[in-house]
C-alpha cells in the first residue's frame, strides 16, 4: 500500500498562488515534531536540500507548506499526491519556547503563516492570552486564515486592503502595541518584516522570537552555510540557524549581515531557476 510507505506525498493541496499545503508519511517526525521545528528534503538524488518549518503533525505524519520561489521549491511544488520524496531529515533545529508567558503577540507574514500555526496553538495550549496578526499581499495570499479561530483575537492584514486591514503586519503591530501590553512576542516571514518587527520590539523592551530563514546546507552544524552573528551590547558570537536556532531574539541578530548573506547567491540562484523552467 503507497500510503504506508515513508516519505509519500499523501495530500496536496494548493493554498494561494505558488503556494502549496503538502502533507508528508513520516512515523518518526509525525510523532517527535515540536512547534518550531523544521525538516530538510531532498526531492531527487541529485537534488539541492531545502529547510522547511514543519506547520503540523499528527503522530504518522507531517504538513509543510511551501512557497515556490526557486529550482527547488518549484520542483518540490510540482510532485503530487503517491510521489515520493528522495529523502527527508528532521525534526531539525530546537524547539519554541512553549510556557506560560502571558501576554504572547504573535506575526506571520506570508508563507511565514504557516510557522506561526502550531507555535500559536502550543502557547494557547499552555494558557497564554494569544493575539495573532497574519498579514499577506492580498486575500488570495491570505493562507490558512481559517485555522486561527482557537486565537484571543485575530488581525488579518492585506497589503491592498483587499481583506481585514489595509497595511502591513508591521502597522498593525506598532498599533497592537499601544494598545496593549505584551510580554513576548513571535514574528515569522521575510527577513526584512523580521527586521522591522525586532527593531519595534527592542524600543518597546518585548523579547522577540524570530525564525531565521538562512541559507542552509547539512542542517547539523558542520558546514557552517547558515552561520549568523548575535551581538548584545558586550558580545558578538557565531550562532548557527540548523542547531542553535531557527529562533532567536530578533534584538540582538545582526540584520544587516544576516540580509546580505541571504543575497549572496541571487545570480546563481535566478540561473538555475531559469534552466529549470525553460
Ligand atoms: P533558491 O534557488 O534558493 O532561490 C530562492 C530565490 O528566491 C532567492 O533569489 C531569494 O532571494 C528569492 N526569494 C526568497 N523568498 C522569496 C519570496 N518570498 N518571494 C520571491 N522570491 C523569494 N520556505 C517555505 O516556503 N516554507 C517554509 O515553511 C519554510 N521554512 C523554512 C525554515 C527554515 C529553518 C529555513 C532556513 C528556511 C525556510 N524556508 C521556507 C525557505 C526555503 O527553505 C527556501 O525558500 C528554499 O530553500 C529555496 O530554495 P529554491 O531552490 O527553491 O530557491
Ligand atoms: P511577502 O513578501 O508576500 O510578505 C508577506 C507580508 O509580510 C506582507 O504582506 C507584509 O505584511 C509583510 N511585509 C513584507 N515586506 C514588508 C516590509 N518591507 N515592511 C513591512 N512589512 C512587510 O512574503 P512571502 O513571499 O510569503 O515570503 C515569506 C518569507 O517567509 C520567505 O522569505 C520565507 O523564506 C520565510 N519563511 C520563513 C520561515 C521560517 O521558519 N523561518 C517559514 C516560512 C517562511
Amino acid at each position: 500500500n503507497q500510503e504506508e510507505l515513508n516519505n509519500v506525498i499523501l495530500r496536496k493541496r494548493k493554498l494561494a498562488y505558488g503556494v502549496h499545503d503538502v502533507w508528508i508519511k513520516n512515523d518518526l517526525i509525525g510523532r517527535q515534531a515540536k512547534p518550531g521545528q523544521f525538516v530538510i528534503v531532498r526531492i531527487s538524488e541529485k537534488g539541492e536540500r531545502i529547510p522547511l518549518t514543519i506547520a503540523e503533525s499528527n503522530g504518522e505524519a507531517f504538513r509543510i507548506v511551501v512557497k515556490a520561489v526557486g529550482k527547488s521549491t518549484y520542483e518540490l511544488c510540482s510532485l503530487n499526491e503517491g510521489d515520493i520524496l528522495y529523502d527527508v531529515v528532521g525534526p531539525l533545529g530546537k524547539p519554541s519556547e512553549i510556557k506560560y508567558h502571558g501576554n504572547v503577540l504573535i506575526i506571520g507574514g506570508g508563507v511565514g503563516i504557516a510557522a506561526i500555526l502550531p507555535i500559536a496553538k502550543a502557547l494557547k495550549s499552555a494558557g497564554n492570552n494569544i493575539t495573532v496578526i497574519i498579514g499577506a499581499r492580498t486575500i488570495q495570499d491570505l493562507i490558512l486564515r481559517d485555522e486561527f479561530t482557537f486565537a484571543d483575537k485575530l488581525l488579518p492584514t492585506t497589503d491592498d486592503g483587499s481583506f481585514g486591514y489595509k497595511g502591513n503586519v508591521i502597522d498593525a503591530m506598532k498599533i497592537e502595541l499601544e494598545k496593549e501590553n505584551y510580554n513576548v512576542i513571535w514574528s515569522i516571514g521575510p527577513a526584512i518584516m523580521m527586521k522591522l518587527s525586532s527593531e519595534i520590539a527592542t524600543k518597546y523592551n518585548i523579547p522577540i522570537w524570530v525564525s531565521l530563514n538562512s541559507i542552509m546546507i547539512d542542517g547539523t552544524g558542520m558546514c557552517g552555510g547558515c552561520r549568523t552573528v548575535i551581538k548584545t551590547d558586550n558580545s558578538e558570537k557565531i550562532q548557527y540557524v540548523c542547531v542553535d536556532g531557527p529562533e532567536f531574539d530578533g534584538r540582538y541578530v545582526d540584520w544587516d549581515s544576516f540580509i546580505k548573506r541571504l543575497n549572496q547567491y541571487k545570480e546563481q540562484e535566478k540561473l538555475a531557476l531559469e534552466r529549470y523552467l525553460k
